[in-house]
């Protein structure tokens, strides 16, 4: 059995890439702080012995016992709100951080696959992103602790990979949800659903003209799966590339929840991304991989979810 690290396996997206490698015959290995994520999100694997979990700052050094085949570094606070709180510890485990998996990796003869986001491209000038676009990034703005650390992480992650031989997957992950988002973690989709499940106004900021393209949960892990496995090294884009302006999405949701909520118009945070739509060409001829679940789908269970919480 292969055994995998998890770094962030106990946030929204690890703990599903936990359950998917458990359910596909890996040994998992999850470190996590809890900072943002939490034990609830793995609860169901604790008494699992293909299964372990080690409380952990990854921005500090961390010994593993036993053999290692894959190190997959998804340790970062995500949502705006979250990074905004913690701009340092933000900074650290995408710069400490990332080198402790690159060096656990390294040690272990270990695949090393890195969390990146399309945050990397910043406020994009150009729509689709590819993977050879190099972004508009503030650094020094509020969002900057959170993009430039992704920046660096890969900046560092590809230096291992051309010094070291170290075999390094990037996925640039852009804008995922489902079950699981904390109610509060302040990103759109929770923050929308919550509002219209309990009939409060929906907030939008800015006058909602802001694009984004939403990836539902288990897409994006099916293609995390597949670029581990590929012989691919540097940056894919995953993500699902039907954009949608935030307004129309605030309609949507209401729709989804046959809420009475009304819109509300909040300012326009510093920095936010106009655009952001992903060009998943290389993902599609590399992994041949294409989300499958459409927005109304994936919007049905993580509505669903929220309405059990
Ligand atoms: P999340 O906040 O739910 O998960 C992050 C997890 O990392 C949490 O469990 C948190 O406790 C843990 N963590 C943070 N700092 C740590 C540290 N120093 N040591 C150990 N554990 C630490 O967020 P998420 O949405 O699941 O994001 C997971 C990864 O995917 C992140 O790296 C994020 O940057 C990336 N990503 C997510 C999205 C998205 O839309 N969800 C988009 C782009 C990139
Ligand atoms: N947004 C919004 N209302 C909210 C939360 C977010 O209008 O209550 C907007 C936000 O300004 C951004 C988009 O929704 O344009 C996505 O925000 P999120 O925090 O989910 O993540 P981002 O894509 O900005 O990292």
């Amino acid at each position: 059995m292969k055994r995998v690290l998890v770094t962030g396996g106990a946030g929204f997206i690890g703990s599903h890439l936990c359950d998917f490698l458990l359910e596909q015959g890996y040994r998992v290995v999850c470190v996590d702080n809890l900072i943002t994520g939490s034990k609830d999100n793995i609860k169901h694997h604790l008494k699992n012995a293909h299964f372990e979990f080690i409380k952990h700052n990854i921005s500090k050094p961390l010994r593993v016992n036993g053999p290692l085949d894959y190190v997959l570094h998804f340790a970062s606070p995500a949502s705006p709100i979250d990074y905004v709180e913690y701009p340092i510890p933000t900074l650290k485990v995408g710069a400490l951080g990332t080198h402790n998996a690159l060096g656990i990796a390294k040690a272990k003869g270990a695949k090393f696959l890195l969390a990146s986001t399309s945050e990397v491209y910043g406020d994009p000038l150009v729509s689709p992103q590819k993977e050879s676009y190099w972004g508009n990034v503030n650094p020094i703005g509020p969002r900057s602790c959170y993009d430039e650390a992704k920046r660096f992480a890969e900046a560092i992650s590809m230096s291992y990979y051309r010094m070291h031989g170290i075999d390094v997957k990037i996925v640039r992950i852009f804008n995922t949800y489902g079950p699981r988002m904390r109610k509060k973690d302040g990103r759109v989709v929770p923050n929308f659903i919550n509002q219209a499940l309990a009939g409060k106004d929906i907030t939008v900021y800015g006058k909602g003209r802001q694009t984004r393209s939403f990836c539902y949960v288990s897409d994006l892990v099916r293609g995390i799966h597949s670029l581990m496995l590929s012989k691919h090294n540097g940056p894919v884009n995953l993500g699902n590339p039907q954009e949608i302006t935030i307004l129309r999405f605030a309609r949507e949701i209401i729709k989804a929840t046959a809420s009475r909520s009304r819109i509300k118009y909040l300012p326009l945070p510093p920095d936010d991304p106009r655009q952001r739509q992903p060009d998943i060409t290389l993902a599609k001829k590399v992994l041949k991989w294409l989300p499958a679940v459409s927005l109304q789908q994936g919007l049905r269970q993580t509505i669903e979810f929220f309405t059990n919480a």
